[in-house]
């Protein structure tokens, strides 16, 4: 399993997992629904949180993540 580098708000490394299975109730104009397969991380240094698909971070494209 993969895991993000650095945090996409503040580019820093210091990145920990939050929730590892999480299922977010999405409510737009044309979608009312449920999304799920996404992971939780939270920037230790700035509290920032952000999403990753767990697809994302199954080794199928490992230089997606290192770039
Ligand atoms: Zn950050």
């Amino acid at each position: 399993m993969l895991q993000p580098l650095r945090c996409p708000v503040c580019g820093r490394s210091s990145i920990e997992p939050v929730l590892q299975k999480i299922t977010v109730q999405a409510h737009s104009a044309d979608f009312h629904g449920e999304i799920g397969g996404l992971r939780m991380y939270r920037c230790t240094e700035l509290g920032h949180i952000f999403f990753v698909r767990k697809a994302d971070l199954e080794d199928e494209n490992p230089q997606t993540m290192a770039s």
